[in-house]
């Protein structure tokens, strides 16, 4: 019986997109998932972020990459230095002790896992060795390879340095997505490819089946009159039958679908994800660009809705209510706007005009998708509780 996550939660540690502001850093959110954590992009100073944040450094065990712009990627090598207790190293060819002491403590199992399009190897291997960065701790970097990218060779010629593990994975497309690119018993990571200006991934994290919920109203009763131990609820709670003395068989309940989670990143269109991505608990959705005439004194008079979508896809990004058609098309049971514009206020928890702004943007979104929508902020953290209905 696998064991049932104690939490999930989503902690927004950078919502901005191209440029940082007062109010948002570059892109990067934490799921946490019982005691580990996963990091979802790592933009720059995604590490001060952590610090601030109440996300545990040590317990980041896996990095997923949406693609290789610098608003998504410049933090990680930061993060890997801080996280694998990296130390500046010195010359090729001279002796440095440090390093001779961490390749005698390597431990494969405490790699930190990192997932990307091609181009993410390359970056962290060249990275950290022309920066002289010496690792105390495994990592290793899986790509996901586009069917259009070359099938061979990680656009580099460089050695593995020290720490980075050979065990890294090329990752080809089945039936156009990535299915199950990390599985264990208790969750699975499928992704695809999603349309933006460079090749770009989303991610659907999906916690397998999960026991029902026991009503003891139900059972209980029978358990007294039948003298049976009170230890029985256990197993009905695991979703087994039991047989009482008397030969009555009680149903443990049903199990419920477990929690989805899709994280997309930057898009003018996520089709390619769209049925991987159906039913989602939790739909994480780009809104770069809002007409907000009225609201944002930067409107340009002669714009129009439509002129500014189309901007906005000819960038590579999406507004509101593309976010919001796209949350409904899956049928997501909420949907969570990030990768804002730097004109668009992040402090709008304890800001009148920001709060109308942002409340204005989740509106257009909500229009489209009628269900719950929340803009995110930096800081901001999420749960997201199991359905209660079985399955
Ligand atoms: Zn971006
Ligand atoms: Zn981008």
């Amino acid at each position: 019986m696998a064991p049932i996550l104690s939490s999930v939660n989503i902690t927004f540690l950078g919502t901005a997109s191209a440029q940082p502001s007062k109010t948002r850093n570059h892109s990067s959110l934490a799921l946490q998932l019982g005691t580990d954590v996963w990091l979802f992009d790592c933009g720059e100073a995604t590490q001060h972020q952590i610090q601030k944040s109440t996300v545990k450094m040590g317990r980041i065990c896996k990095v997923f990459i949406t693609h290789t712009h610098g608003d998504h990627i410049f933090g990680l090598l930061p993060f890997l230095a801080s996280r694998l207790n990296g130390a500046g190293g010195v010359a090729e060819g001279l002796e440095d002790p440090r390093l001779l002491q961490q390749l005698t403590n390597v431990d494969p199992r405490d790699a930190v896992e990192i997932y990307g399009p091609l181009g993410t190897r390359a970056y962290v291997r060249n990275g950290l060795a022309h920066t002289y960065t010496l690792l105390g701790g495994p990592y290793v970097v899986h790509e996901l390879r586009f069917p259009n990218d070359p099938q061979s060779g990680d656009h580099t010629d460089m050695p593995l340095g020290a720490m980075e593990l050979p065990s890294g994975r090329n990752i080809t497309q089945f039936n156009g997505v990535w299915p199950d690119i990390f599985s264990d018993e208790i969750i699975s990571v499928s992704a695809a490819p999603i349309h933006h200006s460079v090749p770009c991934v989303g991610y659907v994290v999906q916690e397998k089946p999960v026991p029902g919920k026991v009503d003891p109203k139900k059972y209980i009763p029978e358990l007294k009159r039948t003298n049976s131990p009170m230890s029985l609820m256990a197993s009905l709670q695991r979703g087994q039958s039991v047989t009482l003395s008397d030969g009555t068989v009680l149903e443990g309940p049903p199990r419920r679908p477990g929690r989805k989670i899709v994280i997309l990143g930057d898009t003018y269109d996520p089709s390619p994800i769209a049925s991987l991505a159906e039913d989602a608990h939790i739909l994480i959705h780009e809104a770069t660009n809002a007409h907000l005439p009225g609201i944002d004194p930067n409107t340009k008079a002669a714009d129009s809705y439509e002129v500014l979508e189309e901007r906005s896809k000819s960038r590579g990004h999406s507004t509101p209510q593309m976010a919001g058609l796209f949350a409904k098309r899956i049928r997501a049971k909420k949907l969570i706007l990030n990768h804002f514009s730097s004109r668009y206020p992040g402090n709008d928890d304890t800001d009148e005009e920001a709060s109308k702004v942002m409340r204005a943007i989740g509106g257009l979104a909500q229009e489209k998708f009628g269900g719950e929508v929340i803009c995110a902020r930096d800081f901001m953290s999420i749960g997201v509780p199991l359905s209660e209905e079985g399955a």
